[in-house]
């Protein structure tokens, strides 16, 4: 009752607005970090484009900060890599879902254009590095790739295509949990249109990529498929840097350079070579049959368990 009688005593010309004290207190915008309130831990990890680390977010300095990773663009970049970078942050923030890692917001770094990405952490990092350090059975592999397809298909209803699946980009929450990452090359697909084109191809990821993809630029839900059947097959050979795409493929096309790769890795697909069905795979994932002609997949080939094996309808 007191409290009440408190309450209905304040008039309006007594309440001071919070915000004209400190303009900096997140009462405005909890998405906006002010960069130095950010501590560097440490370096989390590096991509083609970006560069991320570990922070401390503590604006009130009293150590009750939280853990963030915070992604910002190598420097020198091009324009036209600045507007993905732009579209990667609008994509993500806009994507809510216990497998896609979380947006937490931006922070503006003062007198530059630059604006750094604050995702929440994940704690045991990305599963190309955690998997071969660390043994996690076959039950707990099949886990993670149901929930990637999970993560997947929720990023497909909303029209987006990922076009970067590898286990490189897919971070590890706890034993139980993984969460997408890396939207860089994340586009999204207008509708009533199946494919991007892309007109850069520069510095793409050839080796997870279906074969439209390599011939014509051409990404697709379905390419994004293909691509996660690569990621499975990394999965089952716990993501062994002697059994990866790139040096499984490259065993099988010879010593090439540049462009010569990207062909000589269209005829090695064309021809219907696959990456080797890992050792561990059970049969009921390489029984599956392909969702496109039905089959079954033929042995050699893992296309498990719903990768398309050729060109997709095109409209
Ligand atoms: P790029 O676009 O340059 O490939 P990524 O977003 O894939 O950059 O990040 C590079 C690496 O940093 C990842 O492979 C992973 O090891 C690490 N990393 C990225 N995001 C996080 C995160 N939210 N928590 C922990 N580690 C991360
Ligand atoms: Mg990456």
């Amino acid at each position: 009752r007191t409290v009440l009688r408190d309450l209905t005593q304040l008039q309006p010309h007594n309440l001071v607005d919070v915000s004209s004290v400190n303009p900096d207190l997140p009462v405005s915008d909890p998405t906006i970090f002010q960069k130095r309130y950010l501590k560097k831990i440490r370096e989390l990890g590096e991509g083609h484009f970006g560069k991320v680390g570990l922070y401390c977010y503590d604006p009130t300095n009293d150590g009750t900060g939280e853990m963030v990773a915070v992604k910002s663009l190598k420097a020198g970049c091009s324009p036209q890599l600045l507007a993905s970078w732009k579209k990667e942050i609008a994509i993500l923030k806009t994507l809510y879902h216990e497998n896609i890692v979380k947006y937490k917001g931006c922070c503006n770094e003062q007198g530059e254009q630059m604006v750094q990405l604050i995702m929440e952490y994940v704690p045991l990092g990305s599963l190309r590095d955690f998997l071969p350090r660390h043994h996690v059975g076959l039950p707990r592999i099949l886990l993670f790739a149901q929930q990637i397809c999970e993560g997947m298909a929720y990023l497909h209803s909303l029209h987006y295509i990922h076009r970067d699946l590898a286990a490189r980009n897919v971070l590890l929450e706890s034993d139980r949990r993984v969460k997408i990452g890396d939207f860089g090359l994340a586009k999204a697909l207008p509708h009533g249109c199946d494919y991007y084109r892309v007109r850069d191809d520069g510095d793409s990821p050839v080796f997870w990529f279906a074969m439209e993809c390599l011939k014509e630029c051409k990404f697709s839900f379905a390419s994004d498929v293909w691509s996660f059947g690569v990621t499975l097959y990394e999965l089952l050979t716990h993501c062994h840097p002697a059994l990866s795409p790139p040096a499984k493929f490259l065993e099988m096309i010879g010593a090439t350079q540049g462009q010569m790769t990207v062909l000589r890795l269209m005829e090695v697909l064309e021809s219907g070579r696959r990456l080797p069905c890992p050792s561990g795979c059970p049969c009921e994932v390489r029984g599956i049959p392909c969702p496109i002609s039905g089959t079954p997949c033929p042995i050699n080939v893992i296309h498990c368990p719903v990768s398309v094996p050729m060109a997709v309808p095109v409209r």
